[in-house]
């Protein structure tokens, strides 16, 4: 089961309890049957107290007829009930353990369907949050609040429709008293909403404290000399300010709740109305016990009303959280893939750039602002091509649209004239590899990293990957050489990490590499062994450079410059230092004016 959800405005309150409504639709049937089962069994559960009042009654007048025929009378429904909650509970235990493990299954195909680009805004809080914690908060509103509540309005009614029978004068001071003391109660719960409320955001955002503390404690070490993060004092501070004055409230609550709307207070109150009744003559005193008995259960089986409303408020959220990624909009593969035009066995595919344009997707309803304003360019086969610009012209940018980390707004990217968009996933990344500047490496064993793209790959295959990307030695001197596991037994430097990654793109083999020159040379001490794993690499493959030092790629068979998303000049290195444009300025502000 895959659940797609409407699309819907998150702003209205009703929202959520449609989310709710839609996410348990596929299980809703077993649900109900499970909630009428429920009832069902709080009806019977009347049982015992009604045999005890009818007991009570036959000895007090000085009868002794069906006494035992009403004890197993008793001792049968009870009996009942146990299998009825049995099976109630069952069905919706699996009911729920089913749409928990759909919902996380449908919350993990849509993640796959994202665009890559979607999971580059510090998001992996949200999904866990929502993956894990919201699809469990789930639980309750799925596994037991419609049985809780059906049971809730069931075991009352019957108790209520005995006591009317038995004394509709009793029964209706009875209701009296409970209806009080739930007001009372209801008064109370009102009163502890709002401090919830506030602990649950002073919780967040002691949580979003802790992980900024976590995550950027090298800086605060270096910078702020290892001192706790003011964010997260003052996180940690209101958050024992507002606990402990919401506890506050609470223990008084529950004082008072303990001395005034305790059982005892309500026995106290129907044996009180009881009394006088009888007094007036209006009620026989057999009664007295049956009221102080069923009395009492009624009051207690209304009880979980109110833990359902405030559970059932906490699982509209979370179901509100889950709708909202799963509506996140998929990026579009397409059904029906192009295939590319057949060529030369060994000749990469022509790449091109055709009026490409492209704006990073707004966080709010503001329009997207588009950064790159149609690029043209073509990426003959087996050539180097450059791109360099001054920070933040669109360079990264584009390397992630070659990627399909996003989808360009105007234009086309082309490979072999076939639209990237018309083709499959497997298919685009079998033609183009990426080196990007963040280097991921799982923590799986060195072999799996750099043979991902060809998991069955020999050993010999992914030695050769790694000693042509200077990186096999390194290797070898761990504890289990190919078999570590990064992170593990495996401690990789940002520099081994990176070459790891160019012999993960060496061994995927693709015609065409996109690759940021910051991560090839990140580490100068093996400079000259990853330029030689590049020049590896280059060999009759396409290569797009993404350049910030205009001195390694001053070779290249055509460069790029762009400016605020404009290629603004293009040639080759001593076409462009003629030209004596932005690209020889940038040069001669690297090189000095006497490099050319
Ligand atoms: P640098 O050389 O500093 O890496 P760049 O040429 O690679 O810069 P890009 O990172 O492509 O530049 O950024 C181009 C523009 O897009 C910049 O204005 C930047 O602020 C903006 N930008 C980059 N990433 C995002 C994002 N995720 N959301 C919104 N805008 C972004």
């Amino acid at each position: 089961m895959t659940p797609r959800m409407r699309s819907a405005d998150p702003r209205t309150g009703d929202d959520a309890a449609h989310d709710l409504a839609e996410l348990q639709a596929p299980v809703l049937g077993r649900v109900t049957a499970a909630a009428a089962l429920q009832a069902l069994a709080a009806a019977l559960s009347v049982a015992p107290m009604v045999a005890v009042v009818e007991i009570g009654r036959r000895l007090l007048d000085g009868r002794d007829d069906h006494l035992w025929a009403i004890a197993w009378t008793a001792v049968a429904l009870l009996a009942v009930r146990l299998v009825l909650y049995l099976l109630a509970g069952t069905l919706s235990h699996l009911a729920d353990a089913e749409l928990a493990l759909g919902l996380r299954l449908g919350l993990a195909d849509h993640l796959a369907v994202l665009p890559l680009g979607w999971f580059a805004g510090g998001v992996s809080a949200k999904v866990k949050t929502t993956v894990q914690d919201d699809v469990g908060a789930l639980h309750h509103a799925v596994a037991h609040a419609r049985g809780d509540l059906a049971a809730a309005v069931a075991g009352p009614l019957v108790i209520g429709a005995y006591l009317l029978w038995a004394d509709w004068r009793l029964a209706l001071l009875t209701f009296a008293v409970i209806a009080a003391a739930q007001s009372v109660r209801m008064r109370m719960a009102a009163r502890s909403a709002e401090p919830v409320q506030r602990i649950a955001a002073a919780q967040l955002e002691l949580t979003a404290a802790s992980i900024e503390l976590v995550r950027g404690i090298s800086v605060t070490k270096a910078f702020g000399g290892g001192d706790t993060p003011h964010r997260f004092r003052a996180a940690a501070a209101a958050y024992a300010d507002v606990n402990d004055e919401a506890q506050r409230l609470f223990v008084r609550q529950r004082s008072l709740t303990r001395a005034t709307v305790a059982p005892a207070t309500i026995l106290l109150l129907i044996t009180g109305c009881g009394i006088g009744l009888v007094a007036l003559g209006w009620t026989d005193p057999v009664d007295i016990l049956a009221f102080t008995l069923l009395g009492l259960g009624l009051f207690e089986q209304i009880t979980p009303i109110y833990a359902a409303r405030f559970l059932g408020r906490t699982a509209r959220a979370a179901a509100h959280r889950i709708a909202g990624l799963l509506r996140e909009p998929a990026q579009e593969f397409t059904r029906h893939p192009a295939a590319l035009p057949p060529r030369e066995p060994g000749t990469p595919p022509v790449l091109e750039l055709d009026g490409v344009r492209f704006g990073y997707p707004s966080q709010d309803q503001a329009p997207d602002r588009e950064v790159l304003h149609g690029l043209d360019a073509v990426f003959a086969p087996g050539t180097v091509t450059a791109l360099v610009g001054p920070s933040g012209a669109g360079k990264s940018t584009l390397g992630m649209l070659l990627a399909r980390f996003y989808d360009v707004t105007g234009g086309a990217i082309r490979l072999d004239g076939v639209d990237i968009r018309e083709l499959d996933r497997a298919e685009l990344y079998r033609h183009i590899g990426f080196l990007f500047q963040d280097v991921v490496l799982l923590r799986r064993s060195v072999r799996e990293n750099i043979a991902l793209s060809q998991p069955d790959a020999g050993e010999e295959t992914v030695r050769a990957a790694a000693k042509a990307a200077a990186v096999h030695d390194r290797i070898s001197a761990t504890p289990r050489g190919y078999d570590s596991v990064v992170g593990e037994d495996a401690r990789l430097s940002g520099g081994e990490a990176q070459r790891v990654s160019i012999a993960r793109t060496l061994l995927a083999d693709t015609p065409i590499v996109v690759l940021d020159e910051a991560t090839a040379f990140a580490d100068p001490e093996s400079e000259a062994a990853v330029q030689d794993a590049l020049a590896e690499l280059a060999g009759g493959r396409t290569l797009l450079v993404i350049a910030h030092r205009l001195r390694t790629i001053a070779a290249a068979d055509q460069i790029l410059f762009l400016d605020e998303g404009r290629i603004i000049e293009r040639g080759r290195h001593e076409d462009l230092l003629a030209a004596d444009g932005r690209y020889a300025r940038m040069w001669r502000a690297q090189h000095g004016s006497s490099a050319a």
